[in-house]
């Protein structure tokens, strides 16, 4: 079969209540689209009815495609697991929910045809979140672009078009506590946005609890960042110098002063260098420990763009 021009794919996770409207949404677009297209369905283990649902639309319409888990696996996997499968020169990741309005995909196309391989929808304003959601969501995106050496869009979820070649890239990323939208980010290309309105979910209850919702942002923090791991060597340092000086006033005080009571000097500075000690190795484990996790993710040393006059040195 030809490759399809554009690929959806749609994490679903007891959507039941969706199916119906976001079939009906998605053959209204792929009408007015002229060019070939699938979509991808990954049924997240539901509990419901959505992978019958699924199946129906399949049967009934072969750009329907459906990848169905043995279990819940979590969004991030499911997003993994569609673009896997997607075959299309362009790949787009919504959500299921109708939050990310096909009519936007138009737009994401148009800059992908400009020359864009990764193209994201940014959130402009978004419709029936609580107010929490939204501030948490607004700082964590702040924090973690401090935190991390790559720069990351800010206000953007999973949805967004990549071209094929961002995603044979991304497929080869393996590691298993995933935030997509962070490792394409790390790829690099070329990356645009499209400003949008994103509306409230359609219908049934939001899948991410806060709960799963503070896992994801552990996930994000933890996997392009070690400075966790790395804030014992710094508080290290500063109880060391703050641990030494304190350890000098206790032997001022008892031979200069000679007011301490015995057997309190050799205490203090005992202590003190101690704790001092033991918060800098912990602080140099933490930095091979950190080393032992870049490495164990086997992250590719660099992405290639492009190459001109070079082939592959099939020799070596
Ligand atoms: N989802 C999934 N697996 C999960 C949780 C969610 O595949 O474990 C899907 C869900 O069906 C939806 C998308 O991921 O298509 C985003 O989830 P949701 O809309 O509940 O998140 P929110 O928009 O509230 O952040
Ligand atoms: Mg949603």
């Amino acid at each position: 079969m030809p490759r399809p021009v554009l690929s959806l794919v749609l994490p679903v996770f007891n959507e039941e209540d969706v199916i119906p409207e976001l079939r009906t949404r998605l053959e209204a677009f792929l009408k007015d689209l002229d060019v070939a297209s699938e979509v991808v369905f990954v049924d997240d283990g539901s509990s419901d009815r959505s992978c019958e649902l699924l199946k129906v639309a399949c049967a009934e319409d072969a750009r329907f495609r459906l990848v169905s888990f043995s279990r819940n696996f979590g969004h991030q996997r499911a997003i993994t697991a569609g673009v896997d499968f997607a075959r299309g020169e362009a790949v787009v990741v919504m959500d299921a929910d109708l939050q990310d309005p096909p009519g936007v995909v138009l737009e994401m196309v148009e800059k992908w045809r400009e020359g864009y391989d990764v193209v994201y929808g940014r959130r402009r304003h978004r419709e029936g979140e609580t107010f929490f959601k939204l501030v948490t969501a607004k700082i964590f995106y702040r924090v973690f672009a401090a935190m991390i050496p790559i720069e990351v869009p800010l206000d953007t979820g999973d949805f967004r078009l990549m071209s094929r070649r961002v995603v044979l890239t991304l497929r080869g990323l393996r590691e298993t506590h995933r935030f997509v939208r962070g490792l394409v980010a790390w790829l690099g290309f070329k990356q645009t946005a499209v400003l949008y309105d994103r509306p409230g979910r359609f219908a049934g209850e939001t899948k991410y609890p806060l709960r799963k919702m503070l896992r994801f942002a552990v996930d994000g923090i933890t996997s392009f960042s070690i400075l966790p791991l790395r804030f014992a060597a710094y508080l290290g340092v500063f109880i060391s110098i703050a641990a030494i000086g304190y350890a000098a006033w206790a032997v001022y005080a008892k031979y200069v002063r000679h007011d301490a009571v015995q057997g309190w000097t050799a205490l203090v500075v005992l202590v003190a260098l101690l704790a001092s000690v033991q918060l800098l190795m912990i602080g140099v484990l933490g930095e091979y420990i950190g080393r032992i996790y870049e490495e164990v993710k086997r992250r590719p040393l660099y992405v290639v763009k492009e190459k001109v006059n070079v082939e592959a040195d099939d020799d070596a």
